[in-house]
């Protein structure tokens, strides 16, 4: 008990799955959580039961709500210490078959949604003397996965991105690390809809039934290790949860 005691952690995409799961466990662990979701209905009824959270309403495409959400942390919690840029959506589509539109769209919510949170989280963390911003990548992010060509792609953009941001942060001195997770297939909303949309035939299906699905909890373990001060010496690193699915 008490790993994050009095540590203040926004978790966004909280209202469903990984976000939620992260959310409870840091709050078991003693933290004040903050949780965003572009599902105001769905992260009202997970907040509702973690004693003491906070739920927003949270587009983490919308550059202003974000200024929004961190004000909002501050003025009920008077400091940031925990940023997990978590939302996340994914459509299923091949280079030759995806819109231009839905690569956007990914690119959106997940790239520039990481990049908007972590530009509007710093300055507040750094005030507050440090802090731990966890970014959620994917094991898309460094395979191939032909039919998901626009998730991929941010995906990879956020592991570029967290080590340009991890490198930035410590040439201020700020006291802030910030790691990206890379998980296989876990247990969520997603993935469920995932798997009923692959063909069996599929290779991305195979993949995740040969290694199996991992459970919420095994990635909220993670999250509150980084968010913990047991990993202060951890920055700048991708931290890949597959149960061997990218072993080489
Ligand atoms: P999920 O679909 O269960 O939850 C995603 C949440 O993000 C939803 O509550 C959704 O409303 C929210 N969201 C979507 N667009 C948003 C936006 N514009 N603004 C704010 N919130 C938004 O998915 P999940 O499986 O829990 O995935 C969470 C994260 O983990 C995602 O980034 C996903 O890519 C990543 N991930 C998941 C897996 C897995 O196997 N589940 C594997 C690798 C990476």
């Amino acid at each position: 008990m008490g790993r994050v005691a009095g540590k203040v952690c926004i978790v966004t995409g909280a209202g469903s799955g990984l976000g939620a799961a992260d959310a409870r466990r840091l709050a078991e662990e003693g933290a004040q959580v903050v949780l965003t979701d572009v599902n105001a209905a769905a992260v009202q009824a997970v907040a509702a039961g973690i004693p003491g959270a906070v739920a927003l309403a949270h587009d983490v495409t919308d550059e202003a709500r974000w200024a929004e959400v961190v004000a909002e942390t501050l003025s009920r919690f008077g400091r940031l210490d925990v940023l997990v840029n978590n939302a996340g959506l994914v459509k299923f589509a091949s280079v030759e078959a995806c819109s231009l539109v839905d690569f956007r769209l990914h690119n959106a919510v997940m790239n520039e949604g990481t990049f908007l949170g972590c530009k509007h989280a710093i300055p507040a963390m750094a005030q507050g003397g440090g802090g731990s911003i966890v970014n959620m990548a994917s094991v898309a992010a460094t395979k191939g996965v032909s039919t998901i060509v626009a998730y991929s792609a941010a995906k990879g953009a956020i592991v570029a991105m967290s080590r340009s941001i991890a490198v930035h942060c410590q040439e201020q001195g700020y006291g802030i690390r910030c790691n990206v997770l890379v998980p296989g297939a876990h247990d969520t909303p997603m993935t469920a809809a995932a798997l009923a949309l692959l063909p069996p035939e599929s290779a991305g299906l195979g993949q995740i039934q040969g290694h199996g699905q991992g459970r919420p909890e095994d990635v909220a373990n993670l999250v509150l290790f980084l968010a913990s001060d047991e990993s202060r010496q951890i920055t700048g690193t991708q931290i890949v949860i597959d149960n061997g699915e990218t072993m080489a």
